[in-house]
């Protein structure tokens, strides 16, 4: 697999804006944020797309929706409310093959999506 620009990040290869970090989990702000608040969450493992993910993987989402909860009780966000997105393949918009969870907050979302 060809390795991502996450991958130059998790490798700290290149600079991001880095909020929350454990042993599983990343998360840096997006460059080109969609709300006030626009974080993304990466296992620290390469899975390129939601598709891949099996039973030998799964548990890194279950790291990534607790990364993001601790995180969003961290800056007070969590009672307001977020909207966490994963995007899948072309029709998904996905454009970075290494998962991420978009986790946007900091204002009312629109629904439905586009
Ligand atoms: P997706 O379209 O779901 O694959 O989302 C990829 C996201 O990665 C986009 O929202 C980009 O703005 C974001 N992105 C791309 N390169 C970087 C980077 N170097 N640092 C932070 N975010 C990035």
């Amino acid at each position: 697999m060809e390795p991502t620009i996450f991958d130059l990040i998790l490798n700290k290869e290149i600079p991001a804006d880095i909020v929350f970090e454990n042993d599983d989990v990343l998360g840096f702000k997006d460059v080109n944020p969609q709300a006030p608040i626009h974080v993304l969450f990466i296992p620290k493992v390469r899975i390129a797309t939601h598709n891949d993910l099996d039973a030998s993987n799964i548990d890194y989402m279950s790291k990534i929706h607790l990364a993001i909860n601790e995180y969003a009780a961290q800056i007070g966000e969590a009672a307001n409310g977020y909207r966490i997105v994963m995007n899948c393949n072309e029709n998904g918009q996905q454009t970075v093959f290494h998962i991420h969870m978009h986790f946007l907050a900091g204002r009312k979302m629109e629904w439905p999506p586009g």
